[in-house]
Order: C-alpha cells, then structure tokens, then sequence
C-alpha cells in the first residue's frame, strides 16, 4: 500500500507538509522536527511555510530540530562578495 502524500494540518492550507510539530506540555516546548514517517494523531503535519510560521505559546520554548533546511541554498539567494 503506497502512503499516500499528507497535507499540511493548517486549516485550509493544501500544502504537503514537509515538518511535524509537537506540544511537549511537560517541558512547555514546542517541537518542530522532519515529518514523521507515520501519521500520528498526536502530532501536526505542517508544509514549510507554516511550520517556519509556527511561534511557542506564552512561555514555551521553540524548538526547531528539522535536519533539512526549509529552504535549497540556491532558493534562498545568499551570496557573499
Ligand atoms: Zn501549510
């Protein structure tokens, strides 16, 4: 069975979603890290934008652990000299 391509978690956005974001109440961390290979209902899927969108609630710490930059270098128009 082919997994099929999940959409970003903000209502009305049709993105895919490129990151997954947790509530970690224990800690009052907001988690972003690289989607997770399996839905979990316990987690938010958010495409790139979204997921760079994301702000901690008040007093929660913002945790971004994603390994792929949001963005290829040559998007991102950084150039030196
Ligand atoms: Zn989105």
């Amino acid at each position: 069975m082919l997994a099929s391509v999940r959409e970003c978690g903000k209502l009305g956005c049709r993105e895919a979603a490129e990151a997954t974001a947790a509530l970690r109440y224990r800690e009052r961390v907001l988690w972003i890290g690289d989607l997770v290979p399996q839905r979990d209902p316990n987690l938010l899927d958010l495409c790139g934008p979204h997921a760079e969108g994301l702000t901690a609630p008040y007093r929660w710490r913002r945790l971004d652990e994603r390994t792929s930059p949001p963005l290829p270098v040559s998007a991102a128009g950084l150039r030196l000299g």
